[in-house]
């Protein structure tokens, strides 16, 4: 038999699926290890999508996405981004945002090209990298925010074989939102290096205390691609997709890679993506003042039971930190599941920054989230 290609070797399991395998096999788990919306995709949406089935649209889209639904998102980034004007040749419509992110690292690096990305960071900004034959280089974020730590902790890292720095605001999993000036910095020094910039904006509507500024609005530049998803907003995870913005001729590389992949994302999803972006936004209002909710009491009990973390200003996530002596952070949440029952997701899979930390899913019910952070304190209290 034939050997298997190596490349793929290169990218490593997912830490947070190991947990929740586990935590699969515990009927009465609490799961907070997932960031997945815990409410289901509003029925206009669906309707949405059983009103093109019957319709006919059914057969292969345009590769870069339906026309609707590209001039749709150009109106949404109009009404919710506060970008001046953007044309539809600068959208390309993915299968959700990682399909975004695949098709622009794939545009903008070659083979063992280097890939500056957020320490900690969502695993899939590192891994892409690898799938792609390129290397993810970590730069470090502030511990205390969680958010940008300037400059000098990009410079340290760069290299001549650096091509591109990637930021996500919000972030997961610390949920800081980047300020303007800091996205500012970034781009300003990616510019002088002339090096790409990816923008993770996942989870642009999911703020808490300000709004997410996007980075074409903070730090406009050529050399840009900005990922955007519909599964959180949606909450849309299941029907993959998403989109992304950049320059028309950056647009046009990136739909050569997206042929190669899936020819066009489906169709029957587009539209029902046209109905999220452009029907009303009541829901993700909704789902942003529960989101808050939760922030707030799983702020609240992590400071009373002496719990470090981050204050997350967006996405949904509480990023903790344990006691600097746990190291192996994929044992210990496995043995706080079989102790107590909480599935979390371990630090050391958003990178070695995380190597003392959990993070915590706030997509789940208030009661949950208090609990499994109680537990947290009482098994880190008598059972270490
Ligand atoms: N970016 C970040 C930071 C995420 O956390 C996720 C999902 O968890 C994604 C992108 C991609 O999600 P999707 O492919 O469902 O749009």
């Amino acid at each position: 038999r034939p050997a298997l290609g190596h490349q793929i070797e290169q990218v490593p399991p997912s830490g947070i699926r190991a947990l929740a395998n586990a935590a699969w096999a515990h009927p009465d788990a609490v799961h907070l290890e997932f960031g997945e919306p815990d409410w289901p995709t509003p029925p206009a949406i669906v309707d949405a999508a059983y009103r093109a089935a019957r319709a006919g649209h059914t057969r292969y889209a345009p590769s870069a996405g339906i026309p609707a639904l590209r001039e749709a998102v150009c109106a949404k980034l109009v009404r919710d981004n506060g970008l001046a004007e953007i044309s539809p040749d600068q959208v390309l419509v993915t299968a959700g945002g990682v399909g975004g992110l695949h098709s622009a690292y794939r545009a903008v690096l070659d083979q063992d090209d280097e890939i500056l990305v957020p320490d900690p960071g969502w695993p899939n900004l590192a891994s892409i990298a690898l799938a792609v034959g390129a290397r993810p280089v970590r730069y470090a974020l502030d511990p205390a925010t969680g958010g940008f730590a300037g400059r000098a902790g990009l410079e340290a890292v760069r290299t001549a074989r650096t091509r591109a720095v990637v930021l996500n605001t919000p972030s997961n999993p610390t949920g800081a939102v980047w300020s303007d000036a800091d996205q500012a910095e970034l781009g300003e020094w990616a510019a002088k290096h002339g090096l790409w910039v990816v923008s993770d904006e996942c989870y642009d509507q999911l703020w808490f205390d300000r709004p997410n500024t996007t980075f074409s609005v903070a730090a406009p530049m050529a050399a840009s691609i900005t990922a955007f998803s519909l599964s959180k907003t949606y909450p849309m995870t299941g029907w993959r997709v998403g989109y992304a913005v950049a320059a028309p001729a950056t647009i046009a590389r990136m739909t050569r890679v997206q042929e190669t992949i899936a020819s066009s994302v489906n169709t029957v999803t587009q539209w029902a993506a046209v109905q999220a972006l452009s029907g009303p936004q009541e829901v993700a209002g909704q789902m942003r003042q529960a989101y808050r909710e939760r922030r707030d009491a799983a702020v609240s009990a992590a400071t009373e039971l002496e719990l470090t973390h981050t204050v997350p200003a967006g996405a949904f996530y509480l990023w903790l930190s344990l006691p600097d002596e746990i190291t192996d952070t994929a044992r210990f949440a496995l043995d706080f599941l079989q102790a107590r029952g909480v599935a979390t997701a371990p630090g050391s899979a958003f990178g070695p920054a995380g190597r003392s930390h959990l993070r915590l899913s706030l997509a789940a019910e208030r009661s949950a989230i208090v609990h499994g952070l109680s537990q947290l304190a009482d098994f880190l209290r008598t059972e270490r």
